[in-house]
């Protein structure tokens, strides 16, 4: 496993600042009619200026910068003409190259301004799940420890986690070792080191977990067609615990 040094860390955290800022950019732009391919445009123009590079952009021959997935996609929804609806449910997932280190972080979010409670509680819980899943990610824990506090959170709360896409290590690559379910058995998995840097990204299901190839050909979909939500976050393991980097 590829730990990283104080140095290291810190470059990972000036680029995890720079995607937060940019997805805070992108979310605000979110809104009735836009098309997704347009907030794809935006995030090649932010990254750009900021003296960065897109890290999903080919990568596995992924043809854009930012996943754009709508309701019932999970995650790799591909950017196009299609435009945004009052009541999606929206995942903006992106990832830059930083002074040599990858970055990844994930946002959902409702478009429009119409209240849609069972959504936003799906929303609502994917977030906490990332919370309860970061402060289990204390030096010595493992990882069993970390997803098995996610799904036990969202199982609590009536949902589901998607256990076919996971987390991941992340540094000079965007997928490194280890790997980062969503769900495990306590005591189990690697232990959490100083130095490890990884994304945490729960997929939180209104339905079944069980996923399905989306028409784009990129996209992952819930197989039901139910609400998926994503919400992610790099972290690293510090001598103070857990450190969110992408904000
Ligand atoms: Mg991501
Ligand atoms: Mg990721």
């Amino acid at each position: 496993m590829n730990l990283k040094t104080p140095q290291e860390i810190e470059l990972m955290r000036e680029g995890g600042h720079i995607l937060a800022e940019i997805l805070d950019v992108l979310v605000a732009s979110v809104k009735v009619g836009i098309q997704t391919k347009e907030l794809d445009s935006m995030a090649q123009e932010l990254i750009s200026a900021r003296g960065a590079k897109p890290s999903f952009l080919n990568y596995n021959g992924f043809p854009a910068t930012l996943c754009v997935s709508i309701n019932e996609e999970i995650v790799h929804g591909l950017p196009s003409e299609r435009k945004l609806k009052d009541g999606d449910l929206v995942k903006l997932d992106l990832g830059i190259l930083y002074k040599g280190f990858h970055t990844d972080s994930a946002r959902s979010v409702i478009v429009g301004s119409t209240q849609r409670l069972q959504i936003q509680k799906l929303i609502d819980v994917t977030a906490e799940a990332l919370c309860v899943g970061i402060k289990t990610a204390q030096p010595g824990k493992t990882l069993g420890d970390v997803g098995h506090a996610i799904h036990e959170y969202v199982k609590s709360q009536g949902f589901d986690v998607v256990r076919d896409l996971i987390g991941h290590g992340i540094g000079t690559e965007v997928h490194e070792e280890p790997e980062v379910p969503n769900y495990g058995k306590p005591g189990h998995g690697p232990i959490l080191k100083l130095g490890m840097v990884i994304a945490i990204e729960p997929m939180v299901v209104m339905g079944g977990y069980r996923i399905a190839n989306g028409p784009d050909g990129y996209a992952y979909i819930t197989a039901d067609k139910k609400l998926s939500a994503h919400i992610e976050h790099t972290i690293a393991i510090t001598g103070n615990g857990p450190e969110i980097l992408t904000k």
